[in-house]
């Protein structure tokens, strides 16, 4: 669907639609697994020749010669080509609690755009929430020439590693404001989401259904907060059937009218970077969950490690990093506030293989 209606592009929990030339043909098939798995899944045999460049593992990574990590070890963390970790010791530690406190124990907290969902398959670049309506026939074209020229004006700033976070914080404002605003005026129908999304060419990270069947077999908790389209990505977990009764999604929802036409939005924006202070976090959630205090939480944008400051504290926050773009630029960042760095990895397989040793 995307190749056949050309260039659309969103950002900011949005998309780019371009062609990653060169993918391995066999990406994308079903072929994930759990477990060991991460040291055998080279980053190197999946991603695009022309795509995201993977440093190589050197540096903060390296081992220690007399110190050892078991634990990483036996996750193959230390071998994977495409992972990056700074703190090697604490990541061994946090990994150690998160598996010896169990599933009673455990919560996940994880952003959907480009994160639960993919960030590219078969050469092109994946939809996000809002990729699905950019592509849906429903949309009218207008609505798709403003998105693209607000994208060119403000995603170069999103992604900015000059500027500082408050600095983007007025222009991302800016343009989620003007793109609600937009989406009010094309009178979107409620009963056409659900049509978008299957027509759609959505698609969870590898490996994603079967974390969710786990962490719902086991009763973990899973907080999908978002700063994309809250009616278009609760349709897209139905549609791969992971929305089960652990799961809380917190996003932008849409407000309808009577005749079922989108009128607005409900609560405050939710944006890339103000996840801590969302609904969810004015809530009771995370103190409900107060005995939960081990944490896997990932993200792909730096305003993501914010989701779990509502957990109350002591606890054990492992955070995980999928760096999808841009990776020489942002990886020093993204070291430096995500436990793990996965590089172009468009899997759950580090998470699996975690939830993996629990019981
Ligand atoms: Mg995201």
């Amino acid at each position: 669907m995307l190749g056949t209606r050309g260039v659309v592009l969103r950002a900011g929990g949005r998309q780019f639609t371009r062609v990653l030339s060169g993918l391995n043909p066999s990406e994308g098939s079903p072929d994930q697994c759990c477990g060991l798995m991460v040291a055998t899944r080279s980053l190197s045999s999946e991603a695009p020749p022309q795509g995201p460049r993977v440093p190589p593992a050197s540096g903060a990574t390296m081992p220690d010669p007399e110190a050892s990590y078991p634990a990483l070890e036996k996750l193959g963390l230390i071998a994977a080509e495409h992972v990056r970790i700074k703190d090697l010791a604490k990541v061994e530690e946090l990994v150690n609690t998160i598996i010896g406190g169990g599933f009673s124990r455990l919560q996940v907290i994880v952003d959907y755009d480009m994160t639960l969902c993919r960030y590219h398959v078969n050469g092109k670049q994946a939809v996000s929430s809002f990729g699905i309506m950019d592509n849906s026939p429903d949309m009218p074209e207008y609505y798709r020439e403003e998105a693209n020229r607000l994208l060119a004006k403000y995603y170069p700033i999103e992604v900015d590693p000059k500027m500082t976070e408050e600095e983007k914080i007025p222009y991302m404002v800016e343009w989620y404001q003007q793109i609600h605003d937009l989406l009010v005026k094309c009178s979107i129908r409620q009963a056409s989401i659900e049509g978008m999304v299957s027509a759609s060419s959505a698609r969870l990270r590898d490996g994603s259904e079967e974390l969710c069947q786990k962490l719902h077999r086991a009763g973990v908790p899973v907080l999908v907060l978002s700063a994309g389209m809250g009616d278009v990505l609760e349709q897209v977990l139905r549609h791969f059937k992971v929305y089960t009764d652990n799961v809380k999604v917190v996003s932008n929802f849409f407000n309808y009218n009577e005749q079922g036409i989108m009128v607005g939005f409900k609560g405050n924006l939710i944006h890339m970077f103000n996840k801590n202070e969302d609904a969810i976090h004015s809530s009771d959630y995370f103190e409900k969950l107060q005995n939960r205090t081990n944490v896997i939480l990932m993200g792909d944008s730096l305003g993501d490690i914010k989701m779990a400051l509502g957990v109350p504290q002591p606890s054990s926050v492992l955070k995980i990093g999928f760096l999808n773009d841009k990776i020489d630029e942002r990886l020093p960042a993204f070291m430096d506030n995500f436990d793990i760095v996965l590089l172009d990895d468009q899997t759950m397989d580090v998470a699996n293989s975690i939830v993996d040793l629990l019981k």
